[in-house]
């Protein structure tokens, strides 16, 4: 005694199952099960519907991966710009409050050559 109960096909309910419509799940033997490369189903409509509605979910899914894809890189361009200018104001306070011998040559040198 298994107890392991066996499946019969929607169609014969005398022959084993080897597996289930993806579409709508009833049970289906060899012979009148649709194998497709997407699965296993139990007509040729309802391989259709499946294959529709996997092709619409693929769309909205790669849909929807461009737009987070695109918001992703604006948001991570305008952080960017933001660590930028605020990294070019604090060199800006620092260089203008405080003594930095390389930039006071520098500037001292230009000066010389324009004559200032
Ligand atoms: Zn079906
Ligand atoms: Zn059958």
């Amino acid at each position: 005694m298994t107890g392991a109960k066996i499946i019969g096909c929607i169609n014969h309910p005398g022959l084993e199952a080897v597996g289930r419509c993806l579409q709508c799940s009833k049970p289906v033997c060899k012979q009148c099960g649709i194998v497709s490369v997407t699965g296993l189903y139990c007509s040729e409509v309802c391989r259709e519907k499946y294959e529709q509605y996997m092709h619409r979910a693929q769309a909205l899914e790669s849909e929807k991966g461009y737009k987070r894809g695109f918001f992703f890189g604006l948001k991570r361009a305008v952080g960017v710009v933001i660590t930028l200018a605020v990294i070019l104001f604090v060199l800006g306070c620092v260089a203008s409050l405080t003594y930095i011998p390389l930039l006071t040559d520098v500037t001292t040198r230009i000066r010389s050559l324009l004559g200032i």
